[in-house]
């Protein structure tokens, strides 16, 4: 399963968030392979489309996709020369793969910032800095290595090292390796590096109680939008506080404090979904009496492997995938219908799995 991590200087509201998240969050026991964890929050994602097709089959069992949340407390400045539980942060960092950075942007005199202002950009370089500093030692030991195998007329490790010289330069002009929109060949020749600051980047400016639906008012917000647009990252706008009672409430309770709120959709679904976008992650559904079922995959992913999310025996035995979109399926109004029309195809192992692909495997057991 994905995890997406979430950091932050102390008292920004991280662990705010993180409640609201495991309390909205899924029943572990669904998704037997999630790590057991006091930090680690499952989420579900929101998609319409599990309700329709529910219908379509007449299912009552509805399983939406999932990733982790995993609360990553306690990345402070001097983390990357290990003071404080430094190293351990960074390890926890690098396992995950993308980051939601949730920076204070709430003025309030009873909470103490540690730095003694509301600045959501200072908050950001400090932390940034740490993963900075982290990455460049990262690259300057390969460097190293590097160096003599280019010399020695090694042309890999020649381009690699443009590619870390770059990065070196970049780093120590406080920008992050991110920001510099490497080719997918370039990232290629230094992925096994796991740069810290590589991972795709979620802003979540975390506003005040007042300002839920208006935070084009909030000054704040809108810097660290710009920072985000140089950072090449996304920004979401959520009031922590609130998402945490909003979290409590479900169904009309829900729609209606919403409307009170003068939203359509919780913050906490909107990080979600922007989460789930930024992972480059796509859904497809498997639909049978027995439940309805969306299954998360990197886009790009072949239908072999695609099967091997269910089961690794599904990706083993793999012999065809019947694929209707859920469009088309949608469309035909049940499943014999579809079947009637010719719209399930056949595929087979080099299928690349579609976003909205309804399948149902064929394999050897
Ligand atoms: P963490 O240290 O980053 O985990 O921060 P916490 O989640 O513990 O929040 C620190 C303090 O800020 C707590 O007293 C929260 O109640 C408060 N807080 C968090 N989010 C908000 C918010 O959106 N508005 C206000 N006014 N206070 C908040």
């Amino acid at each position: 399963m994905l995890k997406a991590g979430i950091v932050g200087l102390p008292n920004v509201g991280k662990s705010t968030l993180f409640n609201a998240i495991t309390q909205a969050g899924a029943e572990s026991a669904n998704y037997p392979f999630c790590t057991i964890d006091p930090n680690v929050g499952i989420v579900q994602i929101p998609d319409h489309r599990l309700e329709k097709l529910a219908e379509i089959v007449h299912t009552q069992r509805i399983i939406p996709t999932a990733y982790e949340f995993v609360d990553i407390a306690g990345l402070v400045k001097g983390a990357s020369r290990g003071e404080g539980l430094g190293n351990k942060f960074l390890a926890n960092i690098r396992e995950v793969d993308a980051i939601a950075h949730v920076v204070r942007c709430f003025e309030d005199e009873n909470i103490t910032h540690v730095a003694g202002q509301v600045d959501p950009i200072a908050d950001i370089e400090t932390i940034n800095l740490e993963l900075i500093l982290a990455d460049l030692e990262t690259v300057e030991k390969r460097m190293t290595r590097v160096q003599k195998m280019a010399k020695s007329g090694d042309k890999t490790a020649k381009q690699q090292l443009e590619v870390l010289e770059q990065l070196k330069q970049a780093f120590e002009q406080g920008q992050t390796a991110r920001s510099l929109n490497l080719s997918e060949e370039e990232e290629h020749l230094i992925k096994e590096l796991h740069l810290l600051t590589l991972k795709p980047v979620l802003y979540v400016a975390n506003v005040s109680e007042g300002e839920i639906g208006q935070e084009e008012n909030n000054p704040h917000v809108q810097r660290v939008k710009d920072y985000a647009a140089h950072d090449l990252a996304e920004v979401v706008t959520i009031c922590a506080k609130v998402e945490a009672e909003i979290a409590e409430l479900e169904g009309e309770d829900k729609v209606l404090f919403l409307e009170e709120l003068g939203i359509q959709e919780s913050g906490l679904d909107q990080l979600i979904k922007a989460t789930y976008k930024l992972l480059g992650l796509a859904t497809f559904f498997t639909a049978g009496e027995k439940e309805v079922r969306a299954w998360t995959i990197k886009e790009g992913t072949k239908a072999p492997q695609a099967a091997g999310k269910i089961h690794s025996d599904f990706e083993k035995g793999f012999i065809r995938a019947e694929v209707i979109h859920y469009n088309d399926l949608v469309a035909a109004g049940s499943m014999a219908e579809a079947r009637e029309k010719g719209l399930l195809r056949l595929e087979g192992k080099d299928y690349v799995v579609k976003d909205g692909d309804v399948i149902h495997f064929r394999f050897n057991v």
